[in-house]
């Protein structure tokens, strides 16, 4: 599946449907596997409104569907950069404040011992964006957190809720 840019949006969309073409396929045939679920309906991931905790019109943050932890969040560009190498510094400044608000209310809000920060958007093609997962008391400290194991996210609605009122 190299030849996938040739392809109209309604043929690849098709073979979407078809389970013929995964998200990696996408990524190795260099479309953005995030713009394209943008412009077509969140046919990849699926709509995030419900798990979205803050949003303006550069930024989205929300809670990841497969998390490695609970409270495990996004912080994407709405504008598509590669990989932070891309990003403008006003962006940069700006991405790594908001970082920090969201780091301070995970914390509280997922009473999580630490937060980390990682970024690496590898591959052909990429979307920019930042993780942040929790790590809490009951687990070793250490970079063994990056990779815990995905799960299935649960919706809590309070901390949601509190989350969303704190990030305003
Ligand atoms: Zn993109």
């Amino acid at each position: 599946m190299d030849n996938l840019k040739q392809l109209k949006n309604d043929e690849i969309i098709e073979l979407i449907k078809n389970g013929k073409v995964t998200v990696a396929d996408i990524v190795d045939s260099g479309i953005c596997p995030t713009c394209f679920d943008k412009e077509n309906n969140h046919i990849l991931y699926g709509d995030k409104t419900d798990k979205m905790i803050y949003e303006d019109d550069k930024f989205e943050c929300f809670l990841i569907g497969n998390p490695r932890a609970n409270g495990h969040t996004a912080i994407s560009t709405k504008k598509h950069y590669k990989d932070m190498m891309e990003i403008d510094d006003i962006t940069c400044k700006e991405i790594f404040i908001l970082a920090k608000k969201i780091m301070k209310n995970l914390k509280k809000v997922y009473e999580a011992e630490s937060i980390y920060l990682c970024t690496m958007c590898d591959g052909p093609m990429n979307h920019f964006h930042i993780q942040l997962i929790p790590r809490y008391s009951f687990e070793k400290r250490g970079s063994k957190n990056f990779v815990k194991p995905r799960f299935e996210y649960k919706e809590d609605k309070d901390k949601l809720q509190e989350l969303r009122e704190l990030l305003g």
